[in-house]
């Protein structure tokens, strides 16, 4: 039999992927001191921000911390894959922003993953974007909700160590409140012709919720989705981005994934429908990055 030939894209993706699994299996990360909030946001639609939101919320609780996703898009989708029930009498965060009940009313927790629990979005939050506008501090309704969860769960000694909220791909009230709830902004990008068309409208906007809403709000993560190696534009695209935004970008890129886009129609996240594919291996890697980035960065402000 002649020897395998190591140099075909095939071979490199599979040692690639065994690499990954070698590095990544079983492995906890550090947990944050204080909880961090994450809002996943681009205001592209199709982009992986809801695959990114749960897959990446799904590698942490795998991983031993404790996550709340809060899905703040009407099309629910991120509840779908987490497999929580969002049909539209399930109280959900409509409940919590425009009648200001508790998260702790809402949240469920996701039957595949123990420590991650979800604010579910029903089909009512597409009338939020609207009602919220008489409403007083209406953007501010998100922030004080997740101040008082973070509160209530750490004085019943179960810390919560991220917030992930997955944004509907519109710069809406709804996208405003979970501007102003969080510090980070996480950007998926996706590697194809026009990515960076609406980024730098986004950043303005980030910007205008700094000055005026938020000065803690900053873009801390950018994540490369759909990237294709086989392809000169997803290199282009992830040179130009690496090159604008070093800092923020994650080194683990996450592939074009069959697996990936299967998920959600079984009400799973990748990390757990198929654990062993190249991109449940991806988020992960992404996930340990972001924690480990997070851990650094208190380190250094710590001795500041
Ligand atoms: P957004 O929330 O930004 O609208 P989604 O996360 O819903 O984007 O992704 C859009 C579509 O692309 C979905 O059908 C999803 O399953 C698919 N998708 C996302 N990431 C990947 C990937 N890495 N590989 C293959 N399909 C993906
Ligand atoms: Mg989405």
């Amino acid at each position: 039999m002649p020897g395998a030939d190591w140099n075909t894209p095939l071979a490199q993706a599979v040692a690639e992927d065994a690499r990954k699994r070698i590095t990544l299996s079983g492995r906890s990360v550090p947990r944050p001191e204080r909880t961090r909030v994450l809002t996943v946001a681009n205001q592209k639609g199709g982009v992986g921000k809801t695959t990114t939101t749960v897959n990446i919320a799904a590698a942490l609780a795998q991983a031993g911390s404790t996550v709340l996703v809060i899905d703040l898009d009407p099309q629910g989708n991120a509840s779908t894959a987490l497999g929580i029930d969002h049909h539209s009498e399930v109280p959900s965060v409509y409940d919590v922003l425009v009648d200001g009940h508790d998260l702790a009313e809402v949240v469920q927790p996701c039957p595949d993953l123990p420590g991650l629990v979800c604010a579910p979005a029903t089909i009512d939050l597409a009338g939020a974007e609207i009602e919220l506008v008489s409403l007083v501090a209406r953007e501010t309704r998100l922030q004080k909700a997740v101040a008082a969860y973070v509160e209530q769960r750490t004085a019943t000694g179960e810390q919560l160590d991220y917030v992930i909220v997955d944004c509907p791909p519109s710069l809406g009230l709804l996208t405003v409140n979970a501007f102003v709830a969080a510090t980070e902004v996480f950007i998926p990008i996706q590697c194809e012709y026009y990515a960076l068309e609406g980024l730098s409208q986004l950043l303005k906007n980030i910007e205008l919720i700094r000055s005026h809403l938020n000065p803690a709000l900053h873009v801390s993560t950018i994540l490369l989705t759909m990237y294709d190696g086989r392809t000169r534009l997803s290199a282009q695209v992830a040179d130009e981005v690496r090159e604008h935004f070093s800092a923020q970008t994650l080194r683990a890129t996450v592939p074009r994934s069959v697996r990936i886009s299967e998920a959600p129609s079984h009400g799973q996240t990748v990390m757990t429908y198929d654990p062993n594919s190249s991109g449940a291996l991806s988020y992960l890697e992404a996930a340990v990055e972001l924690a480990e980035r997070g851990a650094a960065r208190a380190t250094t402000e710590e001795s500041a």
